[in-house]
């Protein structure tokens, strides 16, 4: 059995349980307990605060996690990052109050920041040869400057609406952040094998999400502009139609290429383009 450590309650619990759900992974229970077990993959699933991961993980009470990148580089445990997940993204900024001039990072020099975040803070602070101390608390990072605690903070954003609605403005992004799964440096082999096939899962969701299907037709003369268009997985499948001069075009294309591939086919004279979500995608 591979033990996945995943956050309890919070920003991450949801979207982890979606993930294996989506990679096929049925837990027998919900998160009041401090633990499940999967019907159909040898896994068992641990609830913690996210904060623990790191060290479970790095101890083995859990062979995995996930986590935000943030988490795992704060801990600065000796585990690897073994998958980005794609969910979870903050970032991790700087904000000082609104009505300060701010002219760039040499203004933080004799700042009091607050932070949940000292080690990441610190690293980048020694890097960019600023002097400011550091005040550690362990939540409500915001209100510090409202209340005369600190000068600036530095604090997980993801909309940045919370600084807005204290009156702070973000002027420093230390690090971007997303989910990732880390794991343990001394796997045995069979837990390995386990780790390879659900990152092999994983990857499959994740692509499929990332790509849509499209389906066209399109004139024979133009079909060597629309296969450059569409690579698909080896070369686009292309069918003739019982319509003489005219083929039917089957390929999958990138999410973020997506309108610009469009516009683009609509130019090279495709009609009847039909787009469809994938669940999984092999590769
Ligand atoms: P726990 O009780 O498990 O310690 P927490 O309160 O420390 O939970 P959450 O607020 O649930 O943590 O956030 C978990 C993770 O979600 C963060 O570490 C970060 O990686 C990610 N995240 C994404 N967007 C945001 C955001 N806007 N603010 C805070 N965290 C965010
Ligand atoms: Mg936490």
């Amino acid at each position: 059995m591979l033990k996945i450590a995943i956050q309890k309650s919070g920003r991450l619990n949801e979207d982890s349980i979606k993930l294996l759900k989506e990679c096929g992974i049925e837990l027998n229970n919900g998160n009041k307990q401090l633990k499940a077990s999967a019907f159909n993959f040898p896994i068992e699933v641990y609830f913690f605060r996210d904060d623990d991961i790191p060290q479970y993980v790095y101890d083995g009470v859990a062979d995995i996690g996930i986590v935000g990148e943030n988490v795992l580089l704060e801990k600065a445990k000796d585990i690897d990052l073994a998958y980005r997940l794609g969910f979870g993204k903050c970032r991790l900024s700087v904000a000082v109050p609104k009505s300060l001039s701010y002219n760039g990072i040499a203004d933080l020099e004799g700042m009091k920041i607050a932070t949940t975040y000292s080690v990441i803070l610190q690293n980048y602070l020694n890097e960019k040869k600023i002097n400011a101390e550091i005040h550690e608390i362990s939540g409500s990072v915001e209100i510090a400057p409202g209340i005369g605690l600190a000068d600036a903070i530095c604090d997980l954003v993801s909309s940045g609406s919370t600084l807005f609605t204290n009156g702070l403005k973000e002027v420093e992004v230390i690090l971007k952040s997303e989910a990732v799964i880390v794991s343990n440096k001394n796997l045995s082999a069979e837990k390995k094998a386990i780790l390879e096939k659900l990152l092999m899962r994983i990857h499959s969701v994740k692509s499929a999400k990332n790509n849509k299907y499209i389906m066209l037709n399109a004139p024979n003369n133009q079909l060597k502009n629309i296969a450059a268009l569409l690579p698909g997985s080896k070369s686009p499948t292309i069918v003739p139609l019982a319509e003489e001069g005219w083929s039917s075009v089957q390929s999958v294309v990138n999410e973020n290429d997506f309108w610009e591939v469009i516009e683009k086919l609509k130019q090279f004279q495709a009609e009847g383009i039909v787009v469809m979500p994938i669940e999984k995608m092999v590769l």
